[in-house]
């Protein structure tokens, strides 16, 4: 601290990533990343930008990159906004088309815990709707809730939501949709590749209150590249622009912007991953049921489970002691449950031996 900061600094909980070891030998299964390399039509394209046209700044509105993300979901590129990972764009969409004066945000108890962090950098009221005792979004709580508070500033969660990795039905989204017409929703549909609907679709009838952002960090495994989106009616993408052009004019880079291009136009790399990391969950999913561990459904590339008889937190740390990491929170509700990325099929291997060692003692 120091007295030189804004006051309000000082109240803020800055959001925790997950952390990034420098040791190489590291089985590392804690922040989502893809284990697979992102499409070698990206690294080409990234590496012959990397020319003397650096000395030049990006396009600020990223117009080639808009287009292409604008062809691979059938809409028009006035419904496209990029910024600097889809955490950029989310913190936008919080200041810019979340923040009501007198009506609170809502999102689930257990859900991607940047949320509350943006809602208090930028002082919007929000509040949390429990997950039903099967960690599943009931939309109708929203919709029921939302009444007694008198309205809503805005709905955001994740689908499939995080760190539970539970998909939600389309046709639940488009029930919100339809009942929740004085706000906001927003989904965040990070992990959608892995086998949940896509809400995309529901962009062709013009709905004036849907935003979804998606990111390239997770199934297109360019989480180091920072190149995230959104995508909604064109009046709500112009708010967003209003935001960046508030903040930073140029958030995409040159490399990022034509790596980005290249990696949404491989469509073959995009599904032979997503499909290797799903064929790899089932697997896993079923040698936990062997070790009797509780696993919610995935529809993440992720899986979320717990032990009835062996505590998560001590799991977590033996599991560290063995150079595999893993996510855990120590947060109400969760604390029991670990977070595991799907790695490759060697990395579940190894987990999975150091797992017996760890039950077995
Ligand atoms: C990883 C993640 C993001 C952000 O990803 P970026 O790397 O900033 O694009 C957003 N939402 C959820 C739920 C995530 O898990």
């Amino acid at each position: 601290m120091s007295r030189f900061w804004n006051p309000d600094l000082q109240n803020l909980s800055p959001y925790v990533p997950g952390e990034q070891p420098k040791l190489e030998k590291l089985v590392k299964l804690n922040t989502n990343e893809s284990p697979y390399g992102p499409s070698p039509k990206a690294l080409a394209a990234i590496a012959q930008a990397n020319n003397d046209n650096l000395r030049l700044y990006p396009d600020p509105d990223a117009k080639d990159l808009k287009e292409v993300i604008a062809k691979h979901h059938g809409i028009t590129s006035n419904k496209v906004f990029v910024g600097n990972g889809s955490d950029e764009v989310l913190a936008h969409a919080f200041l810019g088309l979340l923040k009501h004066p007198n009506r609170p945000v809502l999102f689930p108890d257990i859900s991607y815990s940047f949320y509350p962090v943006y809602c208090q950098l930028f002082g919007i009221e929000h509040r949390t709707i429990a997950l039903d005792d099967q960690f599943a979004v009931r939309v109708e709580d929203y919709l029921e809730l939302s009444k007694q508070y008198g309205g809503n500033g805005g709905i955001i969660f994740p689908n499939p939501n995080a760190p539970t990795g539970c998909g939600l039905p389309l046709s639940q989204v488009e029930l919100l949709l339809l009942q929740n017409t004085d706000s906001i929703v927003v989904i965040d549909e990070a992990y959608v590749d892995y086998g949940t609907e896509s809400c995309v679709p529901l962009l062709q009838n013009n709905p004036p209150n849907l935003l979804i952002t998606h990111t390239l960090s997770k199934s297109r495994a360019l989480a180091g590249l920072r190149v995230g989106y959104a995508l909604g009616h064109p009046d709500l993408i112009t708010g967003l622009e209003r935001v960046k052009n508030s903040f930073n004019s140029y958030p995409l880079g040159r490399l990022a912007q034509v790596g980005a291009i290249a990696a949404m136009e491989d469509q073959a790399h995009l599904d032979a991953m997503s499909s290797k990391v799903m064929t790899t969950r089932s697997q896993f999913v079923k040698e936990l049921d062997v070790l009797g561990f509780e696993t919610l459904p995935s529809s993440a590339n992720f899986v979320f489970t717990r032990h009835p008889k062996h505590d998560g937190a001590r799991i977590h740390q033996a599991l560290r002691d063995r150079g595999i990491i893993v996510r855990h929170f120590k947060t109400k509700r969760i604390d029991q449950f670990l977070r595991i990325t799907i790695g490759t099929d060697e990395q579940m291997s190894a987990f999975l031996a150091a797992l017996k060692e760890i039950l077995s003692v």
